[in-house]
């Protein structure tokens, strides 16, 4: 079990933060409640309000596996240090990539839509790097068997690197970049010493991963017992606490907004 994250704890996030320190956060069951349609899936309000404080103080960043362009809709209004979308693998300015890895994830999406047609509450997104099969909205005595012929219907995709998350499965061409991988870079583009990364899902244990002692923290959203963050939040209700915590860092008592 991981730490839960407690008053106690504080001070060691305080240090990490010291400096120079890159906040890295997740979007979906991190910043933005999970809910049945992913395309309807905010940030609150409150944590908005946070985040845009947050970034006046630390350069801040996104990692996610949707599309950057979805990415830069759904935090309109936020100033972000950087945007990652599709696990780690789409960057403004773009990472050269060959066209054939493009056309082997629409043969996959195209595959993929057609299995599906008839199956109510899948939804196929194409992300141009990779694609994903939602199944949240099928019903709770079908998911296994739905989940498990996602799976089967991938067999013959040859070499193709599956992420599973929460009622969807991820597919994309093996060779490219994880959340581990962004999360180095990050650090490095923002000229950072440390970097904290925020997440919830099993698609974020390879930024957990990094475990270079004082350069990254992981603190995952929800408990999971096999994972390598550092601390947790016990939900994601929680993520609020988590952005004042970080302000209050830079912000002498007493004089900030939310103090
Ligand atoms: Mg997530």
């Amino acid at each position: 079990m991981k730490d839960i994250l407690q008053p106690r704890h504080l001070a060691c996030l305080m240090e990490f933060c010291r400096g120079a320190a890159a906040l890295v956060f997740d979007y979906d069951g991190t910043l933005a409640p999970i809910v049945e349609d992913p395309d309807k899936a905010r940030i609150r309000a409150s944590t908005r309000r946070l985040l845009r404080e947050l970034s006046g103080f630390y350069p801040c960043a996104l990692v996610s596996g949707r599309s950057r362009r979805q990415l830069a809709l759904m935090t309109q209004g936020i100033t972000l240090s950087c945007l990652v979308g599709n696990h780690g693998m789409e960057w403004m300015p773009p990472m050269p990539l060959p066209k054939a890895i493009r056309r082997r994830v629409r043969r996959w999406e195209r595959h993929l839509r057609r299995a599906f047609a008839d199956t109510p509450g899948i939804r196929i997104e194409g992300k141009g790097l990779s694609c994903a099969v939602h199944y949240r909205q099928v019903s709770s005595a079908l998911k296994p068997q739905v989940r498990e012929r996602i799976f089967r219907e991938a067999a013959s995709f040859g070499r193709v690197r599956i992420l599973e998350g929460k009622d969807v499965v991820d597919f994309m061409p093996p060779s490219l970049a994880h959340k581990g991988a962004a999360l180095k870079r990050i650090r490095r583009l923002l000229s950072c010493d440390r970097a904290l990364y925020v997440g919830d899902d099993t698609t974020d244990e390879d930024a957990f991963a990094l475990r270079t002692p004082k350069r990254y923290l992981g603190i995952r959203v929800g408990d999971s017992r096999a994972s390598k963050a550092a601390y947790c939040l016990p939900a994601q209700s929680d993520i609020d606490a988590l952005l004042k915590a970080l302000l209050s860092f830079r912000i002498p008592k007493g004089q900030g907004a939310h103090a």
